[in-house]
């Protein structure tokens, strides 16, 4: 287990990442979320938006790619 993975909730809307409604990335559930922070996972790009300016506005935003911080379920 890695200590570090956190919740599988959207950060913004508290959305399940099992849930239907959660965007995958390239639309395949298998490759996982589409959008995340190096908080968590974001469930749509209105929600990665929000995170994401709310992050620049509280200067904690990191412009540098991260890896997906949610273990992919294979
Ligand atoms: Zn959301």
């Amino acid at each position: 287990m890695l200590a570090r993975t956190p919740k599988a909730v959207c950060l913004e809307c508290g959305l399940p990442g099992t849930s239907p409604a959660f965007t995958a990335h390239a639309g395949i559930r298998e490759h996982g979320p589409a959008y995340w922070s190096d908080r968590g996972i974001l469930c749509s790009v209105g929600c990665a938006s929000e995170h994401f300016r709310k992050r620049k506005a509280d200067r904690s935003y990191i412009a540098i790619p991260l890896d997906c911080p949610v273990e992919v379920e294979a």
